[in-house]
């Protein structure tokens, strides 16, 4: 078993940007000789997460309610009355969603449905510049 890291740099706008991330995964998973294993993609920092979705304006619009819903913007959190620093619910949201996905792949390809997309979200309350783990494990 072979263990490859490599990275994917972003800069994202905040306030829940979400962003289709599989075309630059895939091209991670294209450049090595492994054909069966899984990747998995990692977000270092506590106000971003990872997931998959049918990638479409009216469902990128659907999650960014859903979590307005879940924990909005403007509530009460006891994490902005301690650092002041306003992005409570952006931490609730990711902790929510989790900060990796793991996609398993045969012949080099990832197995994803046709409409079916990695995403990463950034839930920050400000534009950020993200640093995206890809751990490829296969042989
Ligand atoms: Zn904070």
């Amino acid at each position: 078993m072979t263990v490859i890291t490599k990275k994917i740099k972003l800069s994202t706008k905040g306030d829940t940007d979400i962003i289709d991330i599989t075309w630059q995964v895939a091209a991670v998973l294209s450049k090595t000789d492994l054909s069966n294993g899984i990747v998995t993609v990692f977000v270092k920092g506590s106000t971003g997460g990872l997931t998959t979705v049918e990638y479409e304006p009216g469902l990128v619009q659907d999650i960014k309610a859903f979590f307005e819903k879940i924990a909005p913007k403007s509530g009460l959190y006891e994490h902005n009355v301690r650092w002041h620093d306003g992005n409570g619910y952006a931490h609730v949201r990711a902790s929510f969603l989790g900060p990796s996905i793991s996609v398993p792949f045969i012949k080099n390809q990832m197995e994803l449905g046709t409409w079916q997309q990695i995403i990463f979200i950034d839930f920050d309350n400000r534009p950020r510049s993200r640093e995206l783990i890809v751990q490829i494990m296969g042989e």
